[in-house]
């Protein structure tokens, strides 16, 4: 089996623990309003990989992960391809590297018991905090997220979960944030991450209307004025 990738970052540090090799995924059923990556949507395209390949790849940066790092499956969204996504997370077991998942918890479903059983850290969005929220402006379902990462919690997968922070549209969420993942026993993360248009000339690229184009971006200084309310524990 092959599937499709979008592209790979061979020393990434902002998505896991350590150093960590990142394969990019093709395909998304999302749509999320803040999206930075919508040249990942469909899933399309003549990057073709197989598993082996990609563990191939990853394993040249090997001797830079140490004690923490690894590999990193994010997209789009990695559990679109949820098949070849357990192919990857298997051959990644087999040389012992270290697995992250950076997901949107949005797809794949029937498949999800058996990525979490190869899977060493779930990344997730947290995107709104609210069914309606979700239904509006990312076309997704806040109880499916919910429900993934409670399979992950008995899994027993430690959880980092992750907010957008969009002005006027998520910069009150946080407190229902911190309370739905503060329920999951495994929650180790909770990230905060500024809402950024560096993504309008993708959108212009592919001939496709841009939601926020109006909205401000989210200052730094706002993250850590909304940090001060995350536990010390989440930080
Ligand atoms: S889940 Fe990620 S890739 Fe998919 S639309 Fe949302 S931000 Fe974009």
């Amino acid at each position: 089996m092959k599937g499709r990738i979008h592209s790979f970052e061979s020393m990434g540090c902002a998505d896991g623990p350590g150093v960590r090799f990142i394969a990019f995924l093709q395909g998304c059923p999302l749509r999320c309003a803040y999206c930075h990556n919508p040249d990942t949507w469909e899933c399309k395209g003549d990057n073709l990989f197989s598993a082996r390949e990609i563990v191939e790849k990853a394993l040249r940066y090997r001797s830079y992960f140490g004690e923490q790092g690894g590999i990193t499956l994010s997209g789009g969204e990695p559990l679109a391809q949820s098949k070849f996504l357990i192919e990857v997370l298997k051959e990644c077991k087999k040389e012992g590297l270290h697995t992250a998942i950076d997901t949107s918890c949005s797809a794949g479903e029937a498949d999800w018991a058996e990525v979490l059983s190869y899977t060493d850290l779930v990344i997730a969005d947290l995107k709104f905090a609210t069914e309606e929220a979700y239904q509006a402006h990312c076309g997704g379902s806040l109880q499916k997220v919910l429900h993934f990462l409670e399979m992950a919690e008995q899994a027993g997968v430690p959880l980092w979960i992750r907010h957008v922070v969009v002005p006027g549209l998520t910069d009150n969420d946080l407190p229902e944030i911190l309370r739905l993942a503060t329920q999951f026993s495994n929650l180790q993360r909770l990230e905060l991450l500024p809402f950024r248009k560096l993504c309008k000339a993708k959108y212009e690229n592919l001939g496709i209307p841009f939601p926020l184009n109006d909205t401000p971006e989210c200052d730094f200084a706002l993250i850590e004025q909304l940090k001060e309310q995350i536990p010390n524990q989440y930080r």
